[in-house]
């Protein structure tokens, strides 16, 4: 996608040869017609899928799957990170690593939400080893539902993730496919080469 490529070329700060900051579109403050750009980019890729729900994670994940929510006119749910007052019982969890932070967290799904005969599409804004998705995947797995596919905004293919997923049968759609961070210096993958 080339608009989301262009974006991350100008704003996006290499922290060291595994990290990028995007916090001025992505992570932090949001770049709403960005975004919009991008749900619709997934809407399209997984339009005939049958998906009647998208699952993300908490923060990042949600400002891509609201506007993908909106092009498919499905509900989003997000997977919470720490045990909220009112979500107490009743709930899908899995144990997931936290590549940027370095710490394992169990991260947890109603079971209201994710129904048997669902067909849910799973999104998240990085994809790098795969810790944050793979944890999702299990949910839907508890919760009997049917998975789509994994819609990525921005995967480091050079991260192990990726490939681990696709190894599994799972499509993944990525919208920009990081090759390499070196020296510095943000470089894509080829549109569709890595899938
Ligand atoms: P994974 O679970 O695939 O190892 O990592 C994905 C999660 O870690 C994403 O939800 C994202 O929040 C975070 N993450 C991984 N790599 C990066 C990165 O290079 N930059 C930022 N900003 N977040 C990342």
């Amino acid at each position: 996608m080339e608009q989301l490529k262009m974006k991350i070329i100008q704003e996006g700060k290499v922290l060291s040869d595994s990290v990028l900051k995007v916090d001025s579109f992505l992570n932090h403050q949001i770049d709403p017609e960005l975004m919009q750009a991008v749900g619709k980019e997934f809407a399209e890729r997984f339009a005939d899928s049958g998906i009647t729900k998208i699952l993300t994670i908490e923060s990042s994940g949600i400002a891509p799957s609201m506007m993908a929510g909106l092009y498919l006119g499905v509900p989003v749910i997000f997977a919470r990170k720490r045990k909220s007052l009112t979500l107490v019982d009743h709930l899908y969890t899995a144990s997931v690593h936290s590549f940027t932070k370095n710490e394992t967290n169990d991260i947890s799904v109603s079971k209201d939400f994710i129904l048997e005969n669902d067909v849910v599409l799973v999104i998240d804004d990085f994809l790098a080893n795969g810790q944050a998705a793979l944890g999702l995947i299990d949910i839907l797995e508890q919760a009997g539902a049917t998975l789509s596919g994994v819609g990525i905004v921005i995967e480091k293919g050079f991260q192990p993730g990726g490939a681990e997923i696709r190894q599994r049968g799972i499509r993944v759609e990525s919208l920009a496919n990081i090759r390499s961070l070196e020296n510095g210096n943000v470089e894509f993958f080829e549109e569709g080469s890595f899938k």
